[in-house]
Formats: structure tokens, C-alpha cells, sequence
């Protein structure tokens, strides 16, 4: 059965996103260790280590995963801000490493009009550098695939398998796939022909033994939008089918599937205990 999960909030300490996946039986958590819209973070009091490295092992929690910043772009032309990225970058990766999360998810980067291979190359160049910065560190970078708005990087499964490739350390390196954002890209999850499709074109391009950690999100917009807006499981353009294959896929048994939908909905303010039980009654 995969370890399912949420993103959760870290306001009021980082031990409090535990305690909220806890209350929710999940089996896994994705957290920001840091505001994800700011370059500069105060650094983890020890006391913030300890806690939710604790309170992680009290809720039995298999997987952890935190999502990098939103600022970052490891595929900037800008060598300034390319430069920055690859700091900022390094700096969740000791965050994370000090928190015993098990990975940093990270959106690719957007090439801003030098092209989809020069951006591709920078971004490979620009994880290296993180490698070679965090020798050793048990926490792993998965890359996420995108909806492909803009110039954004990683759209295409190709894209994803490109970086894997190139970088020196790929060993180190691993994807997490959003169910929202590849059917936004263009990529089918259902009917199951599509959804066999689907799986057959990752595992030629990216691979699927790559493949560490989902996104589960359903797409507020319909296949090929390229417009990354999440809705609740079963409610958008994907519905409940595609959400059933997955959990059910023994290629996917024991990973980490984790939402990132909207906490509220109107006079629902548990929305995540209506997205995991929309989900545990897939697996039945
Ligand atoms: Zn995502």
C-alpha cells in the first residue's frame, strides 16, 4: 500500500506539520522548512531539529519530503541569480539533511528564453555544484515534473531523463511525479489504456525505477492546459479513475503520495481529511 500523506503547515513550529499528519494517519509529509516566496530564512534552532525529528518518529511517519523555494531557478541565464539558486538550493539541502528529511522535491527551473537544452545543461551543472557542495547527505533531490507553463523546464518526461544523464551523481537524484501537473503537460491518466500509455513513455524517457515520491493532485484545467491550478481528488478534470491505478499499481507500493490541495473549501475546513478518504476508500 503507498504511504500516503499531505503537505502540511509548519506554523507555530515545524513539529506542528507532524502533529497534523498524525491526526490524519498519514504515513508520510511534505513540508516547507522555510517561506518558499523569501531568499533568507533564519536558521533551525536546534531545539526545531530535535523536536520534529522526534515527533517524526513518535507519528511513524515512513517518508518526509520538504519542497524547495519557489525563487529558485537552477536553469537562470542570470548567472547572479543562477549563482543564488544554487545557494539557496544548498541551504535547504542542510536544512532538510538536519532535519532527517528524505527528500527535497524541486521544481527544474524556467530557461527564460535561451532555449530548452542550454537551460537543461545549466540546470544538470547547477545540481552537480549542490552535490559536490553536500557530500554524503543522506537526504536525496527528487526533480518534479511540471506543467510546462512559460519556459519551465521538466514538462516532458525527456526533460527529466535529460538532467538524470547528465549529472555526475545521478545516484543521488530522483523524481517526484505530480499527477496534476502531467496531465496539465498533456500526459493521460485515464482511461487505463492511456494511463499504461502514460507509464510506458516515463520509463522509456525518465525511468521508473527514478521515480521516488508522487504529488497527488487533481487538475482544475483539462489535458494539455499547461496551466498548473491543483483541485481535489476526484473533482477536477482527472476525477477518481486515475487515482484508483495508482494506488493500486504494485509499482508503486510503498512510495510516498502525498496532497497538495486546498485545506479549506468553503464550510469544509478539513479538506485534507476529505482528499485521504476519498483516497483509502480507492485502495479498498
Ligand atoms: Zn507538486
Amino acid at each position: 500500500m503507498p504511504l500516503l500523506g499531505a503537505h502540511m503547515s509548519v506554523a507555530g513550529g515545524m513539529h506542528k506539520a507532524v502533529e497534523a499528519a498524525l491526526a490524519h494517519q498519514c504515513q508520510s509529509l511534505q513540508v516547507f522548512t522555510k517561506s518558499p516566496s523569501q531568499w533568507k530564512s533564519k536558521p533551525l534552532a536546534p531545539e526545531d531539529i530535535k523536536n520534529f525529528r522526534k515527533a517524526v518518529k513518535a507519528a511513524g511517519l515512513k517518508k518526509t519530503l520538504s519542497h524547495n523555494s519557489y525563487l529558485i531557478n537552477l536553469a537562470s541565464p542570470d548567472d547572479a541569480l543562477f549563482a543564488r539558486s544554487i545557494d539557496a538550493f544548498a541551504d535547504e539541502m542542510e536544512r532538510a539533511e538536519a532535519l532527517g528529511v528524505d527528500y527535497v522535491v524541486a521544481h527544474p527551473g524556467a530557461h527564460l528564453g535561451s532555449g530548452e537544452e542550454t537551460g537543461l545543461r545549466r540546470i544538470a551543472q547547477a545540481l552537480d555544484e549542490i552535490q559536490r557542495r553536500c557530500p554524503g547527505f543522506q537526504t536525496l533531490i527528487l526533480l518534479e515534473n511540471t506543467a510546462g507553463q512559460g519556459t519551465v523546464l521538466g514538462s516532458r518526461f525527456e526533460h527529466l531523463g535529460f538532467v538524470m544523464e547528465s549529472v555526475r551523481q545521478g545516484e543521488r537524484l530522483g523524481i517526484c511525479f505530480d499527477t496534476c501537473h502531467a496531465f496539465a503537460a498533456g500526459y493521460p491518466l485515464f482511461p487505463k489504456e492511456d494511463y499504461q500509455a502514460t507509464w510506458e513513455e516515463f520509463d522509456h524517457r525518465a525511468g521508473i525505477k527514478k521515480l521516488k515520491a508522487f504529488h497527488l493532485n487533481d487538475s482544475k484545467k483539462g489535458l494539455g492546459s499547461r496551466v498548473d491550478r491543483h483541485e481535489h481528488i476526484g473533482q477536477g478534470a482527472l476525477g477518481l479513475e486515475p487515482f484508483r491505478f495508482l494506488i493500486k499499481d504494485k509499482r508503486f507500493t510503498s512510495l510516498p503520495m502525498v496532497l497538495e490541495t486546498a485545506k479549506e473549501e468553503g464550510e469544509q475546513k478539513d479538506m485534507d481529511g476529505v482528499n485521504l478518504a476519498a483516497l483509502r476508500k480507492l485502495m479498498k
